[in-house]
């Protein structure tokens, strides 16, 4: 049989550069060998367990490169990795372990007293602890193993990941994710974004999540490159190791707080190739202004859990320009329409439903066979639950989620069209459109809008050029300005709070 093992690919990667720094903390350096070696380790360690095939290993720790160490080990072992939000509290991990129910659950020290009862519900589960400065009782467990571990080879199909979708209304579900998934799309953003062994990529971005952990990590790990490794984002750190990096991976707010500090200038991008941003959308006017400050042109590109990457704007100069407000075109091997409510595709320019298939989109949501189901169409395309629109460059614009899609007195209304011209507006920062509660029309536009700095904006103003410039059943009822708009750690505006913040009208 011939190996899919995720890590097997990686390490076709980096094989050649052992000695090679893999990873730069502020304290050490860690090189591919130290990489290989830790994993396996871990691998061998898990492998002892005799676990069943398909055992999960829930991991909710502190980012480390121990971390990612227990990432690359769990796959060599062939066992499925479950990553959680370091955010999530009691009440939501007793969800995930009871949905998943781990055999193995690694935590900090300072939640085992609570994680380990809410494991032990499933008979068997071994509890061990991960910290951020490498040391816990795990990194014990496995240091009695040798270091050399024959990769568990693996069928293309096989389950490696399970990531639970930051679900925002109802259960989080838990994507499943195969090899083959993450396989394929590594692979193609290896040769897409033009990867280099000699490339050195700013690490800023969580673990438990697609972005920091399969686009950054498998990029860096595939091509043999250098991470810096940093915890998260801080602009001191940024600013200090942007001029020896090449790579930047990150969320739109990480490029709004580069901009935000008057050090951030064209010198220190000077070895800088590639700045991506994704996970939510970036604004036009960030992906313009660090255009001007820095010399270059984000790329920006859409993804998801479910799917890991769909679409890229041009890394090449000859595959076209990097197009602002735009997510590019879908990634070789990737297929993606944009259809009405009968699956019917829809001419260029006009909004519809974001379907796709390809080698890298899920095989369904764990243990919901009735939600899997509902989420793929009779033909096999995967609903991502983003509305977009095809520009006249064949790109991708998208609009927004379709829950967040607000039926006011029988129109569809798209928040982004809304939000695009409140943006325009002078002296105005960012802002977030929701549809809330209305007796007479169903739901009823709300605009929320956070200022410049040091501007003060008026609300009945802001309904006032709207009302010249769209119809009347868009201009919000009601605008609030705010000093801030509610993100999650992806960077994404939560809009179910403002719906819930907003609701009286
Ligand atoms: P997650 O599964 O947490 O990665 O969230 C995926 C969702 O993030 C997508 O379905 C989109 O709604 C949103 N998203 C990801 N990348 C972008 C982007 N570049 N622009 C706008 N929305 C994005």
């Amino acid at each position: 049989m011939s190996d899919t093992n995720l890590y097997s690919v990686l390490h076709t990667g980096f094989s050649a550069r052992l000695d090679a720094v893999a990873i730069q903390t502020p304290q050490r350096n860690y090189t591919f060998h130290d990489i290989d070696a830790g994993s396996g380790r871990v691998a061998a360690w898990l492998a002892s367990l005799r676990l069943p095939v398909g055992s999960r290993v829930a991991v909710q720790v502190e980012k480390s490169p121990e971390a990612l160490m227990l990432y690359l080990g769990t796959l060599r072992a062939g066992l499925v990795y479950l990553p959680l939000n370091t955010a999530y509290r009691e009440s939501e991990i007793a969800y995930f372990l009871g949905d998943a129910e781990p055999a193995v659950v690694v935590c900090s020290g300072a939640n085992k007293d609570w994680v380990e009862p809410l494991a032990q519900r499933n008979p068997g589960s071994r509890v061990v602890t991960l910290e951020e400065d490498g040391s816990g009782t795990l990194i014990d467990a496995v240091s009695g193993f040798e270091p050399a571990f024959q990769t568990v080879a693996c069928a293309p199909d096989d389950l490696a990941v399970i990531l639970y979708t930051s679900g925002t209304t109802g259960r989080s579900k838990g994507a499943m994710l195969s090899h083959k998934n993450m396989v394929s799309n590594a692979q193609v953003l290896h040769t897409y974004w033009g990867w280099r062994s000699d490339d050195v990529l700013l690490h800023m971005l969580p673990i438990f999540h697609v972005h920091g952990l399969f686009v950054a990590a498998h990029g860096a790990l595939l091509a043999g490159a250098r991470m810096i490794w940093l915890p998260k984002f801080d602009l001191e750190q940024a600013l200090h190791y942007l001029p020896e990096s090449t790579v930047m991976m990150g969320v739109p707010t990480f490029y709004v707080r580069l901009l935000s500090d008057a050090r951030f200038n064209h010198d220190l991008c000077a070895r800088m190739r590639l700045f991506v941003s994704g996970s939510a959308p970036l604004l036009t006017d960030t992906f313009e202004s660090f255009q001007a400050r820095s010399g270059h042109t984000i790329l920006e590109r859409y993804g998801m859990s479910e799917t890991v990457m769909l679409t890229s704007n041009p890394y090449r100069p000859i595959d076209g320009p990097r197009v602002g407000g735009t997510v590019g075109r879908p990634l070789p091997g990737v297929s993606v329409r944009v259809v009405d409510d009968n699956l019917q595709p829809l001419p260029d320019g006009e909004i519809g439903h974001i379907q796709v298939r390809g080698d890298n989109v899920f095989s369904g949501y764990w243990r919901m066979p009735e939600k899997t189901k509902e989420e793929f169409t009779p033909d096999g395309w995967f609903r991502t639950g983003d509305m977009g629109r095809w520009n006249e460059q064949g790109y991708l614009v998208i609009v927004g989620r379709s829950k967040d899609l607000i039926i006011s007195g029988g129109f569809n209304i798209y928040p982004k069209e809304i939000e695009t011209l409140i943006d325009d507006m002078p002296g105005v920062a960012e802002s977030a459109v929701v549809g809330v509660p209305h007796a007479d029309f169903g739901e009823a536009v709300v605009a929320i809008v956070v200022p410049r700095q040091g501007v003060a904006l008026d609300a009945l103003q802001i309904q006032a050029t709207l009302k010249n410039s769209i119809a009347n059943f868009k201009v919000p009822k009601k605008v609030h300005v705010v000093p801030e708009l509610p993100r999650n750690t992806m960077g994404k505006v939560q809009k179910n709070v403002l719906r819930d913040q907003y609701k009286g009208i």
